[in-house]
């Protein structure tokens, strides 16, 4: 790759509402503690900034990644050749009237629910212990209990790579467990409408402080981690249990590769003890997935995506499945000791 490194800081430098750090590892921002390097962290405090640096990007063609608090994500451990656009602390203006919320994409997920709560407003119960922010969330469709966010979205703003501004609404979005059609629209979530319903907020509170309390008996919580790293699938679900079951039936529970580590508490997490690579939670993703394989006949998919040098994004089993063929199959081209 050639050397333009001047060039990158001068187009940075001339976009406004954006605030730019250069040479960034990314195991110091990112959730997991892994990742090398990544030439830029561009961290958008306005829409218009976001807009300057979409077409920046494009102009320069350089390989670039939007990211919140990064909750889902696995960077490669020898970093990324791009710049990341972080959407996040800074861009995170809420707004209430009457049952809907509008809110800016980097607002934080736990931070939303209790201001829905405190305007006695029911809806966001289930979201208030993930620890993403709102255009993560809308771009995953997440949440717990079995519930996504997507049910509860009016209308998305984004802007795309050209730096146009364009809406979508729930029906177009296409929500469905964990999938929306923003994770195939390569466009920035900049700002989200909500409909949520009337209720007591003490009772909202309430339910909310339930959930916290809940996970955080049974969450992984001085480690870092990525949250659940296999989704559930129904059929599974109903004959063999949720992915954490499945693990610990194989007898993976506590099982370490290098600085990663299944976690002891909840299997379905894998946590970082300490110098984990992003190899090492790949290996152990296609270790499970070929003894849970093996043993139940379900492949298990991952909820965490992964970040390739190129700034490439895929679900993190597909990732493990490429560098390790057999991992899924039964084969045997992981290493002897596995
Ligand atoms: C301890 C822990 C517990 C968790 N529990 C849950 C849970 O209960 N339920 C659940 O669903 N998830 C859970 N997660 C996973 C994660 O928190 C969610 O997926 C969250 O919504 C991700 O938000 P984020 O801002 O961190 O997104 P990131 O991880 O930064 O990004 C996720 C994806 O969204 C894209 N993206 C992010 N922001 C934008 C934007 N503004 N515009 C367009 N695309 C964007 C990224 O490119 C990436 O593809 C957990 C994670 C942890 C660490």
């Amino acid at each position: 790759m050639v050397d333009d490194t001047d060039d990158l800081r001068m187009d940075l430098a001339a976009i406004r509402g954006v605030k730019i750090a250069f040479d960034v590892s990314l195991a110091g921002i990112s959730r997991w503690a892994i990742g090398g390097p990544a030439r830029a962290v561009v961290s958008a405090v306005t829409a218009e900034g976001v807009e300057q640096t979409l077409r920046t990007m494009r102009d320069r063609r350089d390989p670039f990644l939007v990211v919140g608090e990064t909750s889902n994500l696995l960077f490669d451990s020898e970093g990324f050749d791009g710049v990341i656009l972080r959407v996040g602390r800074g861009f995170d203006h809420c707004e209430i009237q009457e049952t809907t919320v509008r809110a800016e994409a980097g607002i934080s997920i736990p931070q939303l629910a209790r201001l829905t709560a405190d305007a006695g407003l029911s809806g966001l119960e289930h979201t208030v212990g993930i620890p993403g922010t709102l255009g993560g969330l809308v771009t995953m469709n997440g949440g717990s209990q079995r519930r996504g966010i997507g049910s509860h979205v009016g209308r998305v703003v984004y802007i795309d790579s050209d730096g146009r501004r364009g809406e979508l609404s729930q029906e177009e979005c296409r929500f469905a467990y964990r999938r929306s059609v923003l994770q195939e629209m390569n466009v920035v979530v900049v700002e989200v409408d909500l409909n949520l319903d009337r209720a007591d907020a003490a009772v909202v509170h309430r339910s909310m402080d339930a959930v916290v309390e809940s996970r955080r008996s049974r969450f992984p919580e001085h480690l870092p981690n990525c949250g659940s790293t296999f989704l559930s699938d129904p059929e599974m679900y109903a004959t063999v249990g949720p992915p954490g079951r499945a693990i610990e039936d194989v007898g993976l529970k506590g099982f370490r590769r290098g600085g990663a580590q299944i976690s002891e508490q909840h299997a379905n997490f894998i946590v970082n003890t300490g110098g984990a690579t992003s190899d090492d939670v790949l290996w152990l993703i296609a270790k499970i997935r070929r003894d849970v394989m093996q043993a139940t006949g379900f492949a298990m998919d991952c909820e965490v995506r992964y970040v390739n040098k190129q700034g490439e994004v895929s679900a993190a089993h597909e990732a493990a499945q490429q560098r390790w063929p057999g991992g899924t199959s039964g084969g045997d081209s992981l290493p002897a000791h596995a």
